[in-house]
C-alpha cells in the first residue's frame, strides 16, 4: 500500500467515525424535539383534566363526567410510556441509562446505582 492509499484508508475511517457521531447528534436533537412534545402534549391533557373538574365545580349537574377524566388518564399513561421510551434512548445513545428505582442517569457499563446503591436493572 503506497502512501495515498494509506491515507484514503485513513480519512476513510475519520469520515465514517465523524459520520456516525453526526446521525447520533441527529438523533438526540430529533429525540429531545419529540420528547418536549411529549411533554407538552402531557402538560395540555393535564390542563384538560383540570378545566372539566372546574366546569364540574360550577354547574348544576350534579354527576362528575369520571367516564371523560379516565379516558383522559389513560392517555397520560400512554404518553408517559412513550416519554420512558424516548428517555430511555436518550440515555442509550449518550452511553447513560438511568436507575429504575432513584431515576439518577448513570453511565451504561455500571452495575449499581451511585445514589441508591440498588442493581442496575436492564
Ligand atoms: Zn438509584
Amino acid at each position: 500500500m503506497d502512501f495515498f492509499d494509506k491515507l484514503a484508508d485513513k480519512v476513510s475511517v475519520g469520515t465514517k467515525k465523524i459520520s456516525r457521531k453526526t446521525d447520533e447528534l441527529i438523533e438526540i436533537t430529533e429525540l429531545k424535539l419529540d420528547l418536549k412534545k411529549i411533554e407538552d402534549e402531557i402538560e395540555e391533557a393535564k390542563l384538560y383534566i383540570g378545566e372539566v373538574v372546574y366546569k364540574y365545580f360550577f354547574s348544576n349537574n350534579s354527576n362528575m363526567p369520571v367516564g371523560q377524566i379516565k379516558g383522559k388518564c389513560r392517555e397520560i399513561q400512554r404518553m408517559e410510556a412513550q416519554k420512558n421510551r424516548i428517555q430511555t434512548r436518550l440515555y442509550r445513545i449518550k452511553g447513560l441509562t438511568y436507575c429504575r428505582f432513584c431515576g439518577e442517569a448513570i453511565v451504561y457499563e455500571e452495575n449499581y446505582c451511585p445514589k441508591c446503591g440498588r442493581k442496575i436493572v436492564r
